[in-house]
């Protein structure tokens, strides 16, 4: 089908090609100029978002990393503040977007190790009322925690976390970039795991296979200025259905199969435990995320991860000794077996 035919390619679930369905859907779909309002495959897609995040309102952005600008920007403006993990994904990898771009201070508190923030440090990290400090306005939370290794946040935590931002007077801001994996790992929905939520950000791009687009989703209010700032962006998308009906396949066929990925991420990490120089705990294997330690003097990650794509098997190092695996739809159990024979081979070499 490509020229990644027989290569594994476990680099991230960004890589998930649309379904068949999709692209029929892709083909049939009714079509207008979105920003005017008029396409109808745009508006199911949002009302399907909106309904199954649990909130009035949702709109289609094109990437996760535009969804989680355009709700910083819709919650805070220049000058004042956001509480985030010192290892979320806002403040690690979307260019320091909210600040350059919104002029939105971020306030990094440590992630624990299973990606939870501890809660009294938040509450300790809100600014009181004194003309030397800016003005904390929303606490930003991920789930699942992407850089903890697809860690699920419970809803305990969830309501927790809103519960302190409403006592403070704060917002809370969800990037749930992958909540549905989250959802499915608990046996929730995603709109219960986000009723503490004012906003989420989730991917359809990524575990869900479309090609293209993320979905934000708050209040009616929220939503109408999250579209202003999608335009300012330069996110104001025309005949969009066609990229949007892919997205509604994504909603309704392909939610609960991440079940699968999360039981082939279970089997790679039970099968990296056994091999010698390896470093993973399968019990911190909740989802489809595997992070990994090579713990060996005379190997590098990077020279594991090159031993192992001239066998066709992709992953990537994610800096020290640690590297990330990612199952997803065209990963199959025989797939993840072929994989574990390969780290043998490498590891043996
Ligand atoms: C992938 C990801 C994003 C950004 O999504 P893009 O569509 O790649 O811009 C945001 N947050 C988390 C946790 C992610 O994993």
């Amino acid at each position: 089908m490509s020229a990644s035919q027989g290569i594994i390619d476990l680099r991230s679930d960004t890589v998930t090609k649309p379904t068949p369905a999709m692209r029929r859907a892709m083909a049939e779909a009714e079509v207008g100029d979105d920003v005017l309002g008029d396409d109808p495959t745009v508006k199911r897609l949002e009302a399907l978002a909106a309904e199954m995040l649990g909130k009035e309102a949702a709109l289609f952005v094109p990437s996760g990393t535009m969804g989680n600008l355009v709700s910083v920007l819709t919650h805070c403006g220049r000058g004042h503040e956001m509480i985030l993990g010192a290892d979320a994904h806002i403040f690690i990898y979307e260019q320091g977007g909210s600040a350059a771009l919104g002029g939105v201070h971020p306030r990094p508190v440590p992630n624990q190790p299973d990606g939870s923030l501890d809660l009294a440090q938040v509450e300790a990290a809100i600014r009181p009322d004194n003309e030397h400090f800016p003005i904390t306005r929303l606490v930003a939370l991920e789930n699942t925690h992407n850089r903890c290794g697809g860690r699920v946040q419970s809803v305990a935590y969830m309501d927790a976390a809103g519960e302190l931002a409403r006592r403070h007077g704060l917002r809370l801001h969800v990037d749930g970039a992958r909540i549905w994996n989250a959802a499915v790992a608990l046996g929730v929905s995603p709109a219960r795991l986000l009723q503490a939520a004012d906003s989420v950000s989730a991917c359809l791009s990524k575990g869900l296979a479309a090609p293209v687009g993320s979905v934000v989703a708050g209040s009616a209010e929220f939503i109408r200025q999250a579209r202003r700032n999608r335009k300012v962006v330069g996110g104001g998308m025309r005949q969009a259905g066609v990229i949007a009906a892919a997205g509604i396949m994504a909603l309704t066929e392909m939610v609960e199969r991440l079940a699968e990925d999360h039981a082939n991420a279970q089997r790679l990490a039970q099968g990296l435990a056994e091999l010698p120089g390896i470093a993973i705990d399968p019990a911190t294997v909740e989802t489809n995320l595997v992070i990994f330690s090579l713990e060996r003097e005379d190997m590098t990650p990077q020279e594991l991860a090159d031993g192992l794509a001239e066998r066709g098997v992709w992953l990537f190092p994610i800096g020290g000794k640690r590297l990330r695996a990612v199952t997803h739809y065209h990963i199959t159990p025989e797939d993840i077996d072929r994989a574990l024979l390969a780290f043998q081979e490498v590891l043996q070499a």
